[in-house]
């Protein structure tokens, strides 16, 4: 088996034993990044250099007998993620030259951890997408099928795990991020509950909404990810205090005892048959390993993709607001006056996309909409989050598909920004009550593409979510399926 191809897990057993070292495993996933770059466009910046130095100092680790999980695992990070030194673009023209002088709180856990860094994963400008496609530095393809989208808005992060460019990777989830290309790209990722990883460093989106998580080949390696990443951060007021276990323990490969919710809106119109199909065989095996299930309603959440269209882009026309050109970042030339020189900053450094949610935004806020949208929208989001209350009440985790379709192809949607937005609506209702989620894969097309069944749970019950998966995953081969490139 290529080093490149191998989970966390495994390298770290063969680090372990000595069988391989972590320069070799570095190696390994830098010549397959040379070989398949070109064809997926995962990264905007890699980082060779940093990382064979990495590499040698996790190799001085292993030596004195300092080897932790992830020392000498070479790793990716989403590019709105504060690396130290290495550019963080967010996908956008506006942040092209923008070096970060601190690292992100993710980013220096990893570094403690001993882990290696090999890039910088391209993503939709600002996170502002479902496909990737609305990076300034170009698309990124699906590994799987070059001519179709990754999903977003970390596509880069997604693609780079499923094509063996890096053993592992971080993304961010604002309305199913992670999820959606995890599902894409036939890998598992996972959102956990707001406030479970420290947003320090994460350039943000929508505040209220963003959070940082894993993306893996298996569950054991999500596990070992949200070991490293979860913690209390004193710089992070949203950030919670709260002991963080060690989520490898809760992976059981039993569901025995457990009921899972089945939200029966989750299931109507707009869900292609492949993928329906192939979430309800993935609930029958689980019922057949021992779980319970019941139907459950979440009534609200067909006004989740409304909600979230007020709030996320409220939130981002406040958190964009920084990027005018005078502190940091693109700074349009050939302006005479302030005035000029933001407006020309602004146009020339954001995207279409961007300069829509923009827009949305501020007028979502402007004095006299305000009660009739953002504060609407706020109520209705409590409703959400209620409907989750009474459906916990009556299971332990839902099951749902994690988007409506399969990879689509690149273009089909760019110029349908509302067709875009469905890509979420399994997804997104989960951001707004706050609750952790995880995508992992159950099924193919008949074309080849990968399909994710989503499982959710309470706050801060991500090792529910983990058993469910693992228990699934011990028990299937869907997991186990890479492309061929
Ligand atoms: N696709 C959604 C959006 O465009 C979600 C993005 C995200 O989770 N960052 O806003």
């Amino acid at each position: 088996m290529k080093l490149f191809k191998m989970t966390a897990h495994e390298l770290h057993e063969m680090l372990r034993r000595k069988e391989v070292s972590s320069v070799e495993i570095t190696e390994s996933v830098l010549r397959r990044i040379e070989e398949v770059e070109p064809k997926v466009h995962a990264f905007i910046t890699v980082t060779a250099d940093l990382a064979m130095e990495q590499a040698r100092q996790a190799a001085a680790r292993w030596e004195k007998g300092d080897g932790g999980p992830l020392t000498g695992i070479p790793l990716v990070i989403k590019d709105l993620i504060c690396t130290q030194g290495v550019p963080t673009t967010c996908g956008s023209r506006i942040l092209q030259n923008y070096v970060p002088t601190y690292d992100a709180t993710v980013t220096a856990k990893l570094k403690a951890a001993g882990a290696v860094l090999v890039g910088k994963a391209n993503m939709d400008e600002f996170a502002m997408g479902s496909s990737t496609e609305n990076s300034f530095y170009g698309p990124t393809r699906n590994p799987w099928d070059l001519g179709k989208i990754p999903g977003g808005s970390s596509g880069g992060s997604a693609a780079a795990v499923a094509a063996g460019e890096c053993i592992a990777s971080l993304g961010s989830d604002t309305g199913g991020s992670i999820r959606q290309p995890a599902s894409c790209c036939g890998i598992v990722g996972m959102k956990p509950t707001y406030g479970r990883v420290s947003r320090y460093g994460l350039v943000a989106f929508a505040s209220s909404l963003d959070q940082i998580g894993p993306f893996a080949r298996d569950v054991w390696d999500t596990a070992l990810l949200l070991n490293a990443i979860c913690g209390h951060e004193p710089l992070d007021s949203t950030s919670v205090d709260l002991p963080v276990p060690d989520y490898t323990r809760a992976l059981e490969n039993d569901v025995k005892g457990m009921t899972l919710g089945i939200p029966k809106e989750c299931f109507g119109q707009g869900l292609d048959p492949e993928v329906e199909s192939a979430v309800r065989r993935a609930i029958q095996i689980l019922e057949r390993l021992g779980a319970q299930t019941v139907e459950v309603s979440l009534p609200m959440s067909d006004y989740a993709l409304a909600v979230y269209y007020i709030i996320a882009p409220a939130e981002a026309s406040s958190n964009l607001a920084r990027y005018d050109g005078v502190k940091y970042g693109f700074r349009a030339k050939g302006n005479h006056d302030l005035m000029e020189m933001y407006k020309e900053t602004r146009s020339q450094g954001f995207g279409a996309e961007v300069k829509r949610r923009i827009m949305l935004g501020t007028y979502a806020l402007s004095s006299g909409y305000y009660d009739a949208y953002y504060l609407k929208a706020s109520q209705v989001r409590t409703l959400i989050r209620q409907d989750f209350e009474k459906a916990f009440a009556a299971c332990d985790a839902l099951l749902t598909p994690t988007a409506p379709t399969p990879a689509f192809k690149l273009g089909e949607k760019v110029d349908d920004p509302l067709q875009m937005y469905l890509s979420d609506i399994f997804t997104i209702p989960c951001n707004l009550a706050g609750l952790p989620g995880l995508s992992l894969p159950c099924g193919y097309s008949k074309e080849g593409l990968p399909i994710g069944l989503q499982i959710l749970a309470n706050h801060f019950q991500e090792e529910k979510i983990l058993r469910v998966a693992h228990t699934f995953e011990q028990n299937t081969e869907f997991h186990l399926r890479q492309p061929a490139l």
